[in-house]
């Protein structure tokens, strides 16, 4: 299939209030240019470097999310750009995309990452330390930083019930955080699980390669 009809595809299984991230790591200017032009506008990428490699050779309007585990001291090279950051794992962390923001005058979006996956390889916060994060938030502590939700990741398996309860954890932790203060995003679900993801309440979903293909590690 070509890249415009597995874009379509997509496309079409996902409702108009579900956004997509089309996830672009591994693969070249020329693809993400391509299904720019079919209209696509948020991309993501797990990769500093990638990312920064990239964004000069491509339109300004692009929003681009990082959502790989994010070290602090590189945090600088995409404060200037970077829309969103859905991979916030450390108060560490959101305490230098807070500097790093004030720095380039500007708000940066960011989602708590939590642990939902039973599988311990996944980074992310657990829950007790996202609650702890965002009270921190709602306080005032992050003047610089917007939190605007949640991301996950659930286990890679084929049991779907477990995975359907993974999901379902970061949507009840979802909705009580929006008692607190209204979240826009609920990210979760990949090529293998978005329509599972969706079914348990994500608002976004990160799709890689059900549009692009195949990732090619060995170059
Ligand atoms: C690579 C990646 C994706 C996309 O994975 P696919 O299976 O190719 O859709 C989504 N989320 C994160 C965090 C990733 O690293």
């Amino acid at each position: 299939m070509s890249l415009q009809e597995n874009y379509n595809d997509i496309k079409n299984q996902l409702s108009e209030n579900v956004e997509l991230v089309a996830v672009s790591k591994t693969h070249p200017v020329s693809a993400i240019q391509e299904v720019y032009d079919l209209g696509q506008k948020v991309f993501g990428e797990n990769k500093v470097q990638e990312l920064t490699e990239k964004y000069p050779q491509l339109p300004k309007d692009i929003q681009w999310h990082l959502i790989g585990h994010l070290q602090t001291n590189k945090v600088k090279y995409i404060a200037e750009f970077i829309d969103t950051i859905q991979s916030v794992d450390s108060e560490k962390l959101l305490n230098e995309i807070n500097k790093e923001a004030a720095k380039n005058n500007r708000k940066i979006k960011v989602l708590l990452q939590v642990k939902i996956a039973e599988e311990d390889s996944k980074f992310g916060l657990e829950v007790s330390e996202a609650e702890n994060l965002f009270e921190k938030f709602i306080k005032g502590d992050f003047p610089n930083v917007e939190i605007t939700g949640l991301m996950g990741m659930a286990t890679f398996t084929d049991n779907q019930d477990q995975v359907k309860k993974e999901f379902s954890v970061l949507k009840n932790l979802y909705n009580k955080f929006n008692e607190k203060r209204p979240l826009k995003t609920l990210s979760m679900g990949m090529s293998d699980d978005f329509p599972i993801a969706i079914n348990c309440g994500a608002n976004s979903v990160r799709v890689g390669s059900a549009i692009f293909g195949r990732r090619d590690y060995s170059q």
